[in-house]
């Protein structure tokens, strides 16, 4: 049987569709520190606490999307529909018996 897919592109919920994340040890600098710091006082902290020779950037591709914002997949077209078909008849029911509301 031939098999056809349908392709679902969603925002990545990472990176919110902004291709980039900040890096994390810049969200540890933030936590203790504010922009009164000099650039060598930076370089300092993530030399001290990342062994790094000086600060990196702050954005950074994001890892869940590779950088690209979204996300990908692939569901059965016959799957699909089937869950569309079983969505409107509970709908369609529901006009009959509706679901009873708390409070
Ligand atoms: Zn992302």
């Amino acid at each position: 049987m031939v098999k056809f897919m349908l392709k679902q592109v969603s925002p990545c919920p990472v990176c919110h569709g902004q291709k980039v994340i900040q890096h994390p040890a810049w969200a540890e600098y933030w936590k203790t520190h504010d922009i009164s710091q000099t650039m060598e006082q930076i370089n300092a902290w993530f030399g001290v606490n990342y062994g790094y020779a000086s600060a990196p950037d702050e954005e950074i591709e994001c890892g869940e999307c590779d950088g690209t914002g979204q996300i990908e997949s692939e569901t059965d077209l016959r799957e699909a529909l089937a869950v569309i078909q079983a969505e409107r008849e509970n709908q369609e029911l529901s006009i009959f018996f509706p679901t009873k509301k708390e409070g």
